[in-house]
C-alpha cells in the first residue's frame, strides 16, 4: 500500500504493452498483403508505424519493469523480516529440532525463491495473462468461428499442464527438501570437523555425505526428467494446434468469412499467443517450486513460540535481587520432571553457589530465572514478584546471564558488550572495568573499535569471558547468573578472570553453577542439587565437615580442587 503510485504507474504501463499487440497485429495485417503486392509506398508507412507502435511498447515495458519491481521487492523482503523475526521468538524446543543449515537455507534460499516468484507474478505473469485475453479477444473480433476452434486445444494443453506441474511440484518439494538436508549435514560436519578427524571418522562422514549428494542428484535429476518431458509435450500440442487452425483459416477465406488482411493480422496474432503461454507455463512451474518454499516457510511460522507476555504483565519495579523458588517442578516433558518441588531462597547481594552432578537440572533451573522456560507447577519469585506475569525484556535486564561458553557476535568490542542496549562509551569502558577487561582491550591499536571475528576467533578464552563478564554487567543488573567454565584456563587468564568476576559479583544476588573449589569457596551458601532435588546446602566448611553428597562430589573431584586446595 505505501507503494501504491508505482504500482498505479507501473500497471497503466502495462495496460500500454499490452494494448500494442493487437494494434502490431493489424498492422501485420496490412503489411503481408502489401509486401505481397509490391506496394513500397504502402509497405514503408507501415513499418513506419509499426516502428513508432514497437517504440512505444517498449517503452511502456521498462516503465513496468522498473515501477513493479520495488513493490515486489518491497514484499519479500517484509517476508524475510517477519521469519527472522519469528527466528528470534522461536521456542528453545523448536530451534534444537530445526538444524541450523536448514533454517539457513530456508531463510535464504526459500526466501529468495519466494521473492523470485512474486516478482515474476507481478512483472510477467500478469502482462502475459493479459496480453493472452486481450489478442484472443482481438482475434475472436477478427473471425469467432475460427477462434472457436482455437479453443478447442487450449483445454487439452491447460489439463496436460496441470497434470505435469502437480508431479514437478512434488518431485520439487522433494529435492528442495534434499537439498536441505545437505545444508544441514554440511554445518555439522563443519563445527564437527575437529571431532571428525579425531576420531578418523572421514570416511564414514565421506560416505554419508556421498549417500546425501546421491539422493540429492536423484530427486534434481526426477525434477529434470518432469520438466524435460513438459516443454516437448506443450510444444507439439502448440505445434499442431497452429497447423490445425492454418487449414481451418483456409476454408473460411474460400467460404468468404475471412479476407486475405484479416487472415494475416489473425496468424500474427496467434503467434503472439505462443510467448505469452510459453511464459505462463513456466512462471506456473516456477510458482510451484515457489510454493513449496512458501510452505517450507510456513512450516518455521508453525512452530511453537516463546511464550508472550501476559496482557496483565506487570512492570518490574526496583529490583533488589531477592530470587525466590516456591515448589517449582518443571520437565522438558511434563511426564519426566527435571526439577522436582523445589524451594529456595536467595537473599540480595547473596552469592550461591550451585552444585551438583551433570544433568542434575542446574541449568534448567537457570533457564526458569531467564523465563526460558516456565515452571509447570510452583513459582519462581524475583522480589516477590511472580516471573510469569512480568515482562520479559524486563526481566532479561535485570537477570544477566554469563554463559559457558562465552560466545559474542562479530562486531567491535564496544558492540560486543553494549550487545544491542543503548549505552555511552562511559558506560562501556566502565563496564568492562569491572569485568577487569579495559586493560586488555585498551592496549589493542584500535581499543573499543577493535573488530571481533565470528565466534571470537582472534581472542583468547579468557579475553571473551571477560568479555561476556562486561556485557552482563552493562546494564547493571541485580541479578548474575554465571554458569562457570569447565574447561580450565590457564592460571594466569584464570587469574584475571577471577577478577572480574569478584567485581562483577560484588553488591549483586549471584547465582553460580559453580565447579570450582575456588569459587564455592567465595560463595556465601553451596546448594547442591541432584535429580532435580536440593539434597544439601550450607558453606564449603560444614558442608566437608558434614560428610555428605557435597563432599563425595569433592573426593569425585566434580568440582576441581585447583592449585590452592
Ligand atoms: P545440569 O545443568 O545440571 O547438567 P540440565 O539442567 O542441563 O542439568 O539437565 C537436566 C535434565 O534435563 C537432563 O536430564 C537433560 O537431559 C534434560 N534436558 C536439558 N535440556 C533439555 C532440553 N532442551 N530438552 C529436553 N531435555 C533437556
Amino acid at each position: 500500500m505505501p507503494h501504491r503510485r508505482s504500482l498505479v504507474g507501473g500497471g497503466l504501463c502495462m495496460l500500454v504493452f499490452v494494448a500494442c499487440w493487437p494494434l502490431l497485429a493489424w498492422l501485420a495485417g496490412q503489411l503481408i498483403p502489401a509486401i505481397g503486392a509490391g506496394d513500397l509506398p504502402r509497405v514503408v508507412q507501415v513499418i513506419a508505424l509499426a516502428l513508432t507502435v514497437f517504440m512505444v511498447q517498449k517503452l511502456a515495458q521498462f516503465g513496468q519493469d522498473t515501477l513493479l519491481a520495488e513493490p515486489a521487492l518491497l514484499v519479500s523482503q517484509d517476508l524475510r523480516r517477519q521469519l527472522f523475526a519469528r527466528l528470534q521468538r522461536l521456542d528453545f524446543a523448536a530451534l534444537e529440532k530445526l538444524s541450523a543449515g536448514d533454517l539457513t537455507y530456508r531463510l535464504t534460499e526459500d526466501a529468495d525463491r519466494v521473492g523470485e516468484v512474486l516478482y515474476k507474478t507481478i512483472q510477467d505473469t500478469t502482462p502475459s495473462a493479459l496480453q493472452l485475453v486481450v489478442v484472443f479477444g482481438y482475434m475472436c473480433w477478427l473471425d469467432w468461428p475460427l477462434s472457436l476452434a482455437t479453443l478447442v486445444l487450449a483445454p487439452v494443453v491447460a489439463v496436460l499442464v496441470s497434470v505435469f506441474g502437480a508431479r514437478v511440484m512434488r518431485a520439487a518439494e522433494r529435492s528442495q527438501q534434499q537439498v536441505s538436508e545437505l545444508a544441514g549435514l554440511l554445518g555439522e560436519a563443519i563445527t564437527g570437523l575437529p571431532l571428525v578427524r579425531a576420531f578418523a571418522a572421514e570416511p564414514w562422514l565421506q560416505q554419508r555425505f556421498e549417500t546425501e549428494i546421491e539422493l540429492h542428484r536423484k530427486a534434481r535429476y526426477r525434477t529434470q526428467r518432469l520438466l524435460a518431458l513438459q516443454y516437448p509435450v506443450v510444444g507439439f500440442l502448440e505445434a499442431a494446434g497452429i497447423l490445425a487452425v492454418l487449414l481451418i483459416g483456409a476454408a473460411r477465406i474460400q467460404a468468404g468469412g475471412l479476407n486475405a488482411q484479416g487472415f494475416s493480422s489473425y496468424v500474427t496474432a496467434l503467434l503472439m499467443l505462443i510467448d505469452p503461454i510459453s511464459h505462463l507455463t513456466t512462471n506456473f512451474n516456477e510458482f510451484q517450486q515457489g510454493q513449496a518454499s512458501l510452505r517450507r516457510l510456513r512450516q518455521i511460522e508453525q512452530e511453537a513460540i516463546e511464550q508472550p507476555d501476559r496482557p496483565d504483565a506487570q512492570p518490574l519495579l526496583q529490583v533488589k535481587g531477592a530470587l525466590e523458588l516456591r515448589g517449582v517442578s518443571f520437565g522438558y516433558d511434563p511426564a519426566k520432571p527435571v526439577l522436582r518441588a523445589l524451594d529456595l531462597l536467595v537473599q540480595p547481594g547473596e552469592v550461591v553457589a550451585l552444585v551438583g552432578p551433570s544433568g542434575a537440572g542446574k541449568s534448567t533451573l537457570f533457564s526458569l530465572l531467564l523465563r526460558f522456560n516456565t515452571a509447570q507447577q510452583g513459582q519462581v519469585l524475583l522480589d516477590g514478584q511472580d516471573l510469569a506475569g512480568l515482562r520479559a525484556h524486563e526481566l532479561r535486564r535485570a537477570v544477566a546471564l554469563v554463559p559457558q561458553q562465552s560466545s559474542v557476535f562479530s562486531g567491535t568490542v564496544a558492540e560486543a558488550i553494549a550487545f544491542g542496549r543503548p549505552a555511552t562509551d562511559a558506560q562501556i569502558r566502565e563496564a568492562a572495568q569491572l569485568a577487569n577487561a579495559a586493560g586488555f582491550i585498551e592496549a589493542l591499536p584500535q581499543g573499543y573499535a577493535s573488530r571481533i571475528e565470528e565466534r571470537g576467533a582472534n581472542f583468547s578464552g579468557g579475553q571473551l569471558q571477560r568479555l561476556a563478564i562486561a556485557r552482563a554487567v552493562l546494564g547493571n543488573p541485580a541479578v548474575l547468573l554465571l554458569d562457570e567454565a569447565t574447561s580450565a584456563l590457564d592460571a594466569e587468564s584464570e587469574a584475571a578472570v577471577q577478577e572480574g568476576l569478584d567485581r562483577a559479583m560484588a553488591g549483586r544476588t549471584v547465582l553460580v553453577i559453580a565447579h570450582r573449589l575456588a569459587t564455592v569457596q567465595t560463595a556465601q551458601r553451596i546448594v547442591v542439587l541432584e535429580a532435580g532435588r536440593i539434597v544439601e546446602q550450607g558453606s564449603h566448611a560444614a558442608l566437608m565437615a558434614s560428610g555428605g553428597r557435597y563432599r563425595e562430589l569433592c573426593e569425585r573431584q566434580l568440582i576441581e580442587l585447583g592449585p590452592g586446595a
